[in-house]
């Protein structure tokens, strides 16, 4: 053997995958989290209506830092032809999640979860949406994903909600989706990324608020029962705010046409009546009739 006592390997912090990819405390004793969110607080919700052209009806939405895009076409014939139904219309969701919307490049194209994602969102529109009224039709809702931080089922579908809206599609009521779960021991509403990852359960669910009935609920990892009861509260409290949210976007896209439309018959209203028409002109004088009746 040469050499003396051989020295400890030294330990690259960068190489303690245990140490960098999972943070310490999710959230602290005074019930901050690692984002400065309290328990029961959303990340910021920002929604604008109608920002493709091509599209029946679209709707952009940024929910802390997820970026998602939503597109509306139909009522339109249902193609392939088999899948016709001759009594209502399909409501077709397809969720995706582009490439460059998280940090390793995500494989293109259609995946496990995105099918579930797409079935689950379908499904929760095909209760509101009055599909009864366009027989042989169907309504397809697409789903991009920009930039993902968890809860991009939630925010897509509170998307195409807006969409479904501004493509006119008779609908029950707007659906609103919100999600809570559990982190270091407690119920916090809307968990981004290193909660969702590190959290102990995620409970996304979407909500018809006239009504409060229910059109999506899942559930990722374990809550009790009383949690439950907490965090659906909190994910019902949450919803209603982004209903407002919602509401507001779809005023703000047609407020201005609505607005015009007022203004222009205000306008009418005030002007002045259009002026009479002029009496014609008398027929010119014939000379010759009037020597004619001068000698008379
Ligand atoms: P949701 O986005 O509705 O919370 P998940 O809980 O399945 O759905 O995913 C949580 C987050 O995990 C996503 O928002 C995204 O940031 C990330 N994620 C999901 N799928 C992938 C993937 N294939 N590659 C990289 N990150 C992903």
């Amino acid at each position: 053997m040469e050499g003396g006592p051989s020295r400890p390997r030294s330990v690259n912090p960068m190489e303690d995958i245990e140490h960098i990819e999972k943070p310490l405390k999710l959230i602290d004793e005074n019930g901050i989290r690692l984002d400065g969110r309290k328990f029961d607080e959303l990340r910021p919700v920002r929604i604008e209506a109608g920002v493709l052209k091509k599209a029946d009806g679209s709707a952009y939405l940024e929910w802390g830092n997820n970026k998602v895009l939503a597109a509306v076409y139909g009522p339109r014939e249902a193609h392939p032809r088999h899948l016709q139904n001759p009594t209502k219309a399909l409501v077709q969701c397809r969720y995706n999640m582009a490439p460059f919307s998280v940090t390793d490049r995500k494989r293109p194209g259609p995946d496990r979860r995105s099918v579930e994602i797409s079935k689950v969102i379908s499904e929760a529109f095909a209760a509101v949406v009055f599909a009864e009224q366009f027989p042989r039709t169907s309504v397809d809702i697409f789903i991009e994903v920009l930039q993902a931080d968890a809860g991009t089922r939630c925010a897509g579908l509170t998307a195409a909600s807006v969409a479904l809206a501004d493509a006119g599609i008779p609908m029950r009521d707007l659906v609103t989706a919100c999600a809570s779960g559990k982190i270091g021991g407690r119920v916090v509403l809307d968990l981004n990324k290193d909660e969702d990852n590190f959290g102990d359960a995620d409970c996304p669910m979407a909500i018809v608020p006239r009504t409060g009935e229910i059109v999506l609920l899942q559930m990722d990892g374990h809550l009790s029962l009383d949690e439950f009861d907490e965090a659906m509260n909190l994910s019902i409290g949450a919803a209603r705010r982004i209903y407002e949210i919602q509401r507001d976007a779809l005023r703000r896209r047609y407020a201005p046409s609505a607005e015009a439309a007022l203004a222009a018959a205000a306008v009418e209203a005030q002007a002045p009546p259009p002026p009479m028409e002029a009496p014609p002109p008398p027929p010119p004088e014939d000379p010759d009739v009037m020597r004619e009746v001068d000698d008379l």
